[in-house]
This record gives C-alpha cells, sequence and structure tokens, in this order.
C-alpha cells in the first residue's frame, strides 16, 4: 500500500513509531432486534448485571490505580462511575427495553444517542466534549453486553523495537490507564480536541498521541506501520523507508536528549557565568503543582486561577465559593512545599468567558476583562482576594493583577486588597500582611508608563501572549491572523526589553510568564536581555534548564544589544538563532 500522511490536533509531543493496533471499533454499532414479552425482565436482568460489572471493574481500575498516577485519572473514574450512576443512563433503557422491546443493546444506544445529541446543543466546548464520557461509559457496558473487550495483546521484546500505536475511534482514559504498563507507543483516535479528557491524559502520562483525525480509524488497517509525529498531530500510515528511517533518527535524537534532560531535575539554574535563573511553572488547577514540583521547578510564576470559574455560569451564586477556593489555593501552597506560588486573579472574559452564553461584546479581547472586570464585580473579587490571603497563612503566595494599564485601576485594586484585608482580621483569619503584590504587564500602554508600576508594584510580569496581540493587534485566537504573530517583531522586542531594563534599574523584580519563556529558542534572547525569572508550562522547564546551563550571559548580553538595534526581521531571526556562538 502507498504510503499517505493524515493531519489532526497535536496534544501530546514526541513521536512513536510502531504498527497499528485497532481497538473494537464501532462498539456503538450494535445488533438491533425486538424480544418477547416473557423475555422483557431477563433483558432487563442483563443489562443490569452488565451495568454492576462495569461498577465493579471501575473500582477495580480505581484501587489499582499507581500512587504516582496524575490525580485526573483517578477524577476520570470517579466522573464515570457518577455516570454509571445516572438514571438517564440506568433506568431509561430498562424503561426503553420494557416498553419497546428493544434488545439490552439496542435500549442502551438509543438513549446514549439521545443524550449525545442534546449535549451536541451545548454551547460550552468544554462541556460539550463531555459527550465523549457518556460515550465511553455506554461503550463500556456494551462490550460486556456483547463479551468484546479492550485488551491489548502481550508483545515481548525490545519495547523500542516493535511499539504499538492504538488506533480507535475514541479512548477512554480508563483504558489508557490500562494499557499504561504495556508496550505502547502512542494512540491516534477520529475524534476529540486539546480539551478531551483522554488528551489530557495523554499529556500527563507524556506519550506521542494525535486526535480529531476524522476517519483515521477507518483508513489505518490493523499492523500498519505508522509514525505519530506528536508534535505536529501528523500520523504518516506505511512511511517509506527513508521516511521511516528520518523519523527512527529523530525519534532517538528526542529519547537521547530527554533522558539526559530528566539528570537536570535537581541541578539548579545557574549560568556558565555563574548566575541563578530562577525557573517557575505556569499552572491551571492545583494538581499540576505536582507536575510542577516533579520538573524540579522554583516555585508557581503563573496560577491562572479562572480555570476554577470557567464553565460555571456567571451567576455569582454559582462561582467557587470563598471557602472552595480558598481549598484550592491552599492545596497549591502545600503540594509546593514552602516554594512561592504566584496566583493571579481572575482573568475572565475574550477567550476565556464565565459564561459562553453571556459573551456579548463586540470586541472582548478590548472588553471587561480581568481586572477591568474584577473592578467591575467588586464583590466576586473581594471573595477572591480573601481566599487568595487566607492561603497565603500556609506558605509563600504571591498575587499577581491581570491586565493593569492605569493608575487609577492599581490604586483601586490596592485599595480592594486592603479592604479584604481588614474584613479578615475583623473575623479573626489568619494572612499575611506583606504579601507581595505584582501587576502582569501586558497591554503596550502598561510597558510604556512603566513608572506607574514600579512606583506601586512589588513585582512585575510580563504576559507576552496579550502583549503581542495588543502591540501587533491581532487577536491571539483567530487563526486568520495567526501568521502575525511574532514575537520576534522589533516593536515587541523593544517593549519587552525595555521592561526588563527598567526592572533592573530600578530594583524591582520582572519575570516572563508568557509563552514566550517556555520557548527554548527565545531562551538566550531573554537572558541576553536580563530576565532573571521565567515562568512555564511544567514540560518545557528541563529543556529551557538546560538551555541556561549553557549560556554566558556576558556574551548573549552583548550580542543581544546588537539584535535589539536591528529592525529587519530576516536579520533578527537569524541573529536569534546564532545567540551564544562567537
Ligand atoms: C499572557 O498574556 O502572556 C499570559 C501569561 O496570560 P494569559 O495567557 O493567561 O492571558
Ligand atoms: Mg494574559
Amino acid at each position: 500500500m502507498a504510503s499517505f500522511t493524515l493531519h489532526g490536533i497535536p496534544v501530546s509531543r514526541g513521536i512513536a513509531i510502531g504498527r497499528a493496533h485497532l481497538l473494537a471499533p464501532a462498539a456503538l454499532d450494535v445488533k438491533h432486534y425486538l424480544i418477547a414479552e416473557e423475555q422483557v425482565e431477563a433483558e432487563v436482568q442483563r443489562l443490569q448485571a452488565a451495568i454492576a460489572t462495569v461498577h465493579k471493574e471501575l473500582q477495580t481500575l480505581w484501587s489499582a490505580l499507581p500512587k504516582d498516577s496524575p490525580a485526573e485519572l483517578g477524577a476520570f473514574i470517579d466522573v464515570h462511575a457518577l455516570i454509571l450512576s445516572d438514571p438517564m443512563i440506568v433506568d431509561v433503557p430498562l424503561d426503553i427495553i420494557r416498553s419497546r422491546h428493544y434488545n439490552a443493546e439496542w435500549a442502551l444506544v438509543t438513549q446514549i444517542d439521545e443524550l449525545s445529541a442534546q449535549f451536541e446543543e451545548i454551547d460550552d466546548p468544554y462541556l460539550r466534549e463531555r459527550k465523549a464520557d457518556i460515550q465511553q461509559v455506554g461503550e463500556r457496558v456494551l462490550k460486556v453486553l456483547t463479551g468484546t473487550a479492550t485488551t491489548l495483546p502481550k508483545i515481548d521484546g525490545d519495547e523500542l523495537a516493535v511499539r504499538m500505536i492504538v488506533v480507535a475511534h475514541d479512548i477512554s482514559p480508563a483504558d489508557m490507564l490500562q494499557f499504561r504498563d504495556r508496550a505502547f507507543g502512542g494512540f491516534v483516535t477520529d475524534v476529540g480536541g486539546q480539551n478531551s479528557h483522554t488528551a489530557i491524559v495523554a499529556r500527563s502520562l507524556d506519550i506521542p498521541a494525535a486526535v480529531g483525525m476524522f476517519n483515521a480509524s477507518d483508513l489505518i488497517a490493523q499492523d500498519d506501520w505508522l509514525i505519530i509525529d506528536g508534535d505536529a498531530g501528523v500520523v504518516i500510515v506505511d512511511p517509506t523507508p527513508v521516511v521511516l528511517e528520518q523519523y527512527r533518527e529523530r525519534q532517538a535524537r528526542q529519547l537521547r536528549e530527554r533522558k539526559k534532560l530528566s539528570k537536570l531535575k535537581k541541578t539548579p539554574a545557574i549560568t556558565k557565568d555563574g548566575v541563578e535563573i530562577s525557573l517557575c511553572a505556569n499552572i491551571e488547577l492545583p494538581e499540576d503543582c505536582a507536575a510542577a514540583m516533579e520538573a524540579g521547578s522554583s516555585g508557581i510564576g503563573l496560577f491562572r486561577s479562572e480555570f476554577l470559574f470557567m464553565g460555571r455560569t456567571g451567576n455569582v451564586d454559582k462561582l467557587p465559593s470563598e471557602d472552595e477556593q480558598f481549598e484550592a489555593y491552599r492545596k497549591a501552597v502545600t503540594m509546593m512545599k514552602g516554594r512561592p506560588v504566584t496566583i493571579r486573579t481572575l482573568d475572565i472574559g475574550a477567550d476565556k468567558p464565565l459564561d459562553a452564553a453571556e459573551q456579548t461584546a463586540l470586541n472582548p479581547a478590548l472588553g471587561l476583562r480581568a481586572i477591568r472586570y474584577c473592578l467591575a464585580e467588586p464583590q466576586i473579587f473581594l471573595i477572591q482576594l480573601r481566599a487568595i490571603l487566607r492561603a497565603s497563612a500556609f506558605g509563600p503566595v504571591k498575587l499577581l493583577i491581570p491586565m493593569l494599564a492605569h493608575a487609577f485601576e492599581i490604586e483601586q485594586t490596592l485599595s480592594m486588597i486592603s479592604q479584604a484585608k481588614a474584613q479578615l482580621r475583623e473575623a479573626n483569619k489568619k494572612f499575611d500582611d506583606a504579601i507581595p503584590i505584582g501587576a502582569m504587564i501586558e497591554i503596550p500602554a502598561a510597558a510604556l508608563a512603566l513608572p506607574l508600576f514600579i512606583k506601586r508594584m512589588d513585582f512585575l510580569s510580563i504576559g507576552t501572549n496579550d502583549l503581542i496581540q495588543y502591540t501587533l493587534a491581532i487577536d491571539r485566537v483567530d487563526h486568520e491572523v495567526a501568521h502575525l504573530y511574532n514575537p520576534l517583531h522589533p516593536a515587541v522586542l523593544y517593549l519587552v526589553s525595555s521592561i526588563i531594563a527598567a526592572g533592573a534599574r530600578e530594583r524591582i523584580p520582572v519575570s516572563v510568564c508568557g509563552e514566550m519563556a517556555g520557548d527554548v529558542k527565545l531562551t538566550r534572547l531573554l537572558l541576553g536581555m536580563g530576565l532573571r525569572e521565567f515562568s512555564m508550562h511544567p514540560t518545557q522547564l528541563l529543556p529551557v534548564k538546560n538551555e541556561i546551563l549553557n549560556s554566558d550571559l556576558t556574551i548573549l548580553g552583548m550580542q543581544t544589544r546588537k539584535i535589539l538595534r536591528t529592525v529587519e526581521p530576516a536579520a533578527i531571526a537569524e541573529a536569534v538563532t546564532q545567540l551564544g556562538q562567537l
């Protein structure tokens, strides 16, 4: 068969090479037949017994969960157990058997199709993707009913030589857990997106994967040779020997690099000329602290607290309460064992609406976002400030405020923080009165009026994602202008370098927490600008540390000053790749 390439969504990086193992295809495609009146109760019992078996399977999975498994795995099993207890899944199909005399499989599929259609209507993309959970639970029950199991064959021999690539319409996170200890190099699924649970688990298990491949499970045959390029979201089916060899080399190189890098976990990030650099992690939820600790981060440089608020409705009563937030922040603080945790206050709006249905602004990225929203909703803001302050009694916490641009916004924010402190004092609740307060510098106006911030703030953190968006006037989520998003645009370099320089001059700590900080191609440039604090996704910590260990700041400083005097994009790009070379 001729080689061909499929394109999907990259969700978990790395390269996997192996033979396709197709998982029980189209489990929801079941036999449909009507049963006789006298068989109804037996059919009902057959379905009940299958549901009970799946409950037991989930319990077994739970108790077999390895201690070091990511926290979300347990949560996924809980979600599936919860779905399996829902009357909509359990009782309705029984009614269908009794009233319409459908066989058990048909009754179950009818109800799952109905629920899936209802989920399709939901606007919120996160909730919409939960449709997959319902289908996965349904498939589990069907597999028990039809006696087809999702097990993988045992493969002996060198794990690297022949690896199995699982190809399926969809894979449940619980199934992935079962496959974990097997010779299993990666997976490809027809459905799924960045937010799908399976993608999240793949990332936390660090397995190359590509999802959203449409009809891959139809086009790929059992035992086909496959290459997954997890960084590009590409699958090459039946590659030619030349392509296979190229990817083998790339894979071997990546594996060698990773192995080498994993030895750096405990190595301090010190440059060749002896300057220590702080490497922190960006997290979305407290559980992510485990990955941050594992990668040896110096702390949390950005806790995007809005993830605790998203997926609920904009109604104040439905938002996380002060206690719920406090528990989440405290969890992060205790998990980080004395390392600082920088909690950013609610950055809601633009591409992170509280409630997608309520998004009415014509230009949301320029609308009532982040601190603007919080100052317009002081009650929500005060609840969050109190919760963060209370967590500061359990370890070092820093408060970070997004999207500030005006002096009066800074004043109002500081006054709200004082008010939250006074309320806690009144209620006899402990907190760190000297909690450092910092501003995200992510609007060009803030970068250009930096003295306003330096005077009033304890530290600054450059949000390059938004700083680039607003400097270049391109919506960061609009794919039609994605090609204009360029961190090396001279205007961006001018702003970033002048913020770092002002921080050094005025002795106020400055970090970068946007994606630029985790891009190894830019590490030397940022060091050359004088940056000493980086915050990034935990998976980037070791590659960036490696760059730091091989850097000499004196040389980089000189070379970077030259780059900053250049305006021609091609010359800048070329010089950045040469940084550090004499
Ligand atoms: C940024 O804007 O660079 C940033 C770190 O914040 P977010 O990506 O959450 O907007
Ligand atoms: Mg931002």
